[in-house]
Parts: C-alpha cells; structure tokens; sequence
C-alpha cells in the first residue's frame, strides 16, 4: 500500500461521481468513530485509526464498483490463556456499488453488494462493515508466544515425544546430534 495521508476519510460521497471519476481515496478514521465495531472489540489503543484506501471505477458493463484495502490494530483477548494480545486487522475487498436490490442481483458473484441511497454513501459504515467481517470469532495467540502453551500441551498427549522415541535418544547421546544435522541442511 503506498504512503496513506493521515487526513480522515469523508464520511459521506457520492459513489457515482467518485467512479465517474476514477478516484482513489485514502485516509484514516478513527476507531472510536465506529459504535458498532468498538462493540464487537474488547479494545484497542487511544487514538486508533483504521487506514483505507478506497478506489473507485466503474468495470467495462458500467458497473460503478469500490475496490478497497484497510487495515486497524485492535486489541484481541486470545481465547487460550485469555490475555490481550495485539492483532492488526487486515482487509482487501471488491464491492458493487448499487442503488437497489434488483441492481444488486445482477453483480457478479465477486462483487458483494454496498447499497446506497440518494446520491450519498456512508464510507464508514462500509469500512466498519468490512472491519466486522475479518474479526476473528476465536482469536489465538501463535502458539509458541502463548502463555497458556504448557497447559495445552499437557492437554494433548498425543503431540509430545512419544515413550519408545524418548527412550531411544537416552539410550544414544548423539541421537540429538544426528536429528539436529538431518533437520540443519
Ligand atoms: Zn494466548
């Protein structure tokens, strides 16, 4: 993605000038703006700011259509050892911007549709909704940087070293040695 400014995205456009148009618009918007996403997230820094960019054409059928990317750092709580953890929310995606739904049924499989009315889209809420959409239902921290790592692998037996391995590297020193050269290359 390339330099986005720091400006904040207008809250509302007409969608059919800006594809007219061809023009790409980039900006911020502050998370604390979004009622419906600050909701559905347990948190996330002061000040916050989703970046998009939001480009608007219209395809070789007429068809006006938003092709966007964002991404927003929020705070996730991992649902193994129930701590934060820091997640940067990312999203790319293509949307068929139509006035009713008979428009709407006609786009293409690729294309969701984004409905609008009189002349005037509310790019926020379109933001928020793709923001709602990429939040994991049961986020995790990776593995190896969880804290509830130990436990889980108490929990499931069948992922450590199994007796006879075990036993076999106790019964030759360079058993280690070997495996830490054929894994090497
Ligand atoms: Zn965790």
């Amino acid at each position: 993605m390339s330099k986005a400014p720091n400006a904040e995205l207008p809250k509302s456009v007409d969608p059919s000038r800006l594809a007219e148009h061809n023009t790409t618009l980039e900006g911020v918007i502050p998370l604390e703006g979004l009622a419906r996403f600050r909701e559905a997230v347990p948190g996330f820094q002061d000040g916050s700011e989703c970046r998009v960019k939001l480009s608007f054409y219209q395809d070789s059928e007429r068809r006006r259509i938003v092709s966007g990317e964002l991404s927003a750092p929020v705070i996730l709580e991992c649902q193994r050892c129930m701590n934060d953890m820091q997640v940067t929310l990312t999203s790319s995606f293509d949307l068929g911007l139509v006035i009713n739904d008979d428009q709407a049924q006609r786009l293409p499989k690729t294309l969701e549709p984004f409905l609008f009315e009189d002349f005037t889209a509310d790019l926020w809420s379109m933001v928020e909704d793709e923001l709602l959409l990429v939040l994991p239902p049961f986020p995790l921290h990776e593995r190896d940087e969880c804290p509830a790592k130990e436990d889980l692998e108490a929990l499931e037996p069948s992922k450590a070293p199994s007796e006879p391995e075990a036993k076999k590297r106790e019964d030759n020193p360079f058993s280690v040695l070997a495996d830490f050269k054929t894994t090497k290359h």
